[in-house]
């Protein structure tokens, strides 16, 4: 953070705070803020956590996650009220204030300076303080840089190095992703040593569920996987109806996507699932196919180089011939052979 010695000044007295995140949030999502709401609460600041949505039950274990505000589930009035009241804002794990929906336009109006701490790319210019790095793997490694810049690396504890964690291990795809540096082990070694349980949260985030998922998974990879070899490409499209069959829930379809990538040569893989109000996509990538790009000129959305997000209202079927003609009109970066290991 460029101004840091202005920020401690601001954080060292009490403040009425409220944290936000991205719609849908992820593991890194919340446990960023879940994690920066721990820290805060310690240094006596009056803390609101609000989520613009609701999000995956395997995230509940949380500490703090029982005070959340969900924004779009009864919790309007009482985020409207802390956002109007609020001296600091804080944006953590997006870089657009369209990404957390209605929230937006009242954190922009609201007269409280703006905290930004994000890791995604191309950030809107809105916040006091930014605290923002593509180099960083997580939002998680750069609130637990926060702490540490600010000389408080001592109260970190327990709950919330397990919520950090979780955000560095889900955006690292559990340590597999190239963004999983040398600082993110650092981190994590830290992290553990303020009494991380890493197996307890690997556990809870990944190994929890419920039959259905498990059998949707089958049914998708089996009945539902398309390859496109032309193009390096593989995906799902999934319908309301599908989703509906496997009795699916928030994060039920998180991760579904790498099974698609896993395939050997696969450049480009995606998820295309009709919700109910739009159609949302999950795009992954190996190499240097840019699917922040992709996504950002072709579907609203962003994200980062190797894995990114966006929507369309087209309908399922209308969304998937439209990607496979832009896949056609990328075909000259697709069609290349990917570059192995070996
Ligand atoms: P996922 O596919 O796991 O939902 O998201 C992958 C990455 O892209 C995450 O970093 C997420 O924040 C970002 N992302 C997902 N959907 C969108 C979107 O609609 N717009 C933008 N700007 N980013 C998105
Ligand atoms: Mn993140």
């Amino acid at each position: 953070m460029q101004n840091l010695e202005a920020f401690k000044i601001e954080i060292n007295s009490p403040k009425k705070v409220v944290i936000t995140t991205h719609h849908k949030p992820d593991a890194d999502a919340l446990g960023s803020s879940l994690g920066l709401a721990g820290y805060l609460n310690k240094k006596g600041h009056d803390v609101t956590v609000i989520s613009p949505t609701d999000y995956p039950e395997f995230l509940y274990w949380m500490k703090g996650n029982d005070t959340v505000i969900k924004y779009n589930e009864g919790g309007q009035e009482v985020s409207e009220k802390a956002i109007q009241e609020a001296d600091l804002i804080f944006c953590l794990d997006f870089s657009s204030l369209n990404r957390i929906n209605e929230l937006g336009e009242l954190v922009r109006d609201s007269k409280a300076r703006k905290v930004l701490i994000d890791h995604h790319l191309e950030p809107e210019d809105f916040a006091t303080y930014t605290l923002w790095s593509t180099e960083a793997a997580a939002t998680a490694e750069l609130v637990h840089q926060l702490i540490i810049d600010l000389g408080d690396g001592d109260m970190i504890d327990k709950n919330m190095a397990e919520c950090l964690y979780a955000g560095i291990m889900t955006d690292t795809g559990s340590f597999k992703h190239p963004n999983t540096t040398k600082n993110v082990f650092m981190v994590c070694a830290d992290l553990i040593g303020k009494g991380a349980d890493t197996a307890k949260v690997a556990k809870l985030i990944y190994d929890t569920n419920s039959v259905e998922r498990v059998k949707f998974l089958g049914y998708a990879l089996n009945e539902k996987l398309k390859i496109l070899p032309k193009y390096n490409t593989a995906y799902f499209a999934i319908t309301e109806n599908e989703l509906k069959k496997f009795k699916s829930k928030t994060g039920d379809t998180e991760g579904l996507v790498n099974y698609a990538l896993s395939i050997n040569g696969i450049k480009l893989a995606a998820v295309i699932i009709d919700r109910t109000e739009a159609v949302k996509i999950s795009f992954r990538s190996v190499g240097d196919f840019s699917v922040n790009e992709f996504a950002r000129k072709n579907f609203e959305g962003g994200g980062h180089k190797n894995a990114a997000g966006g929507i369309s209202y087209l309908s399922l079927d209308e969304t998937v011939e439209k990607f496979e003609k832009l896949l056609e009109e990328n075909k000259n970066e697709l069609s290349t052979n990917l570059k192995t290991y070996a």
